[in-house]
């Protein structure tokens, strides 16, 4: 092996002796280290622009937002249907259990329709708003 010289090679790949690294800028930012913007303790790298342990707790608080807004949706619907029962009838902790396992259907139900119309509207909803457009822009006309 010659000192500085061409053509070495290590482990079947060019050996350098003083080896220099050629990094475009766009290399050399993806390569650099950031605080997280979040935290500003950790580090990041590359594009991101939180932490892994920062991205973790905001999916834990979008997680525990979501179920609170499950639990007052049922407990909302709980005191609806309460509110509708005949007012002199007696309610007994069956019924007033009834109730509360039929407002936590409704909402099940409720959300999966909301689920299934929100898809649906994704790849039909332009479409549709194109139609109602056209059948408007038409109908004005018609009038004038
Ligand atoms: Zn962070």
């Amino acid at each position: 092996m010659r000192i500085e010289g061409q053509n070495n090679k290590v482990a079947m790949r060019d050996y350098y002796e003083k080896p220099t690294l050629n990094l475009t800028p766009e290399q050399l930012k993806e390569l650099a280290v950031r605080p997280c913007g979040r935290c500003e303790t950790r580090l990041v790298v590359g594009n991101a622009c939180i932490c892994r342990r920062c991205q973790e707790t905001l999916r834990d608080q979008a997680w525990n937002a979501r179920m609170g807004r499950y639990v007052v949706a049922i407990l909302f619907i709980w005191g609806m249907m309460i509110q509708m029962q005949d007012k002199d009838a007696v309610m007994d902790l069956y019924r007033l259990l009834e109730l509360g396992v039929s407002s936590g259907v409704a909402v099940l139900v409720g959300s999966c329709a909301w689920a299934v119309f929100k898809e649906w509207w994704l790849f039909n909803g332009e479409e549709l708003l194109k139609l109602i457009g056209k059948t408007v822009k038409k109908r004005i006309k018609g009038l004038l």
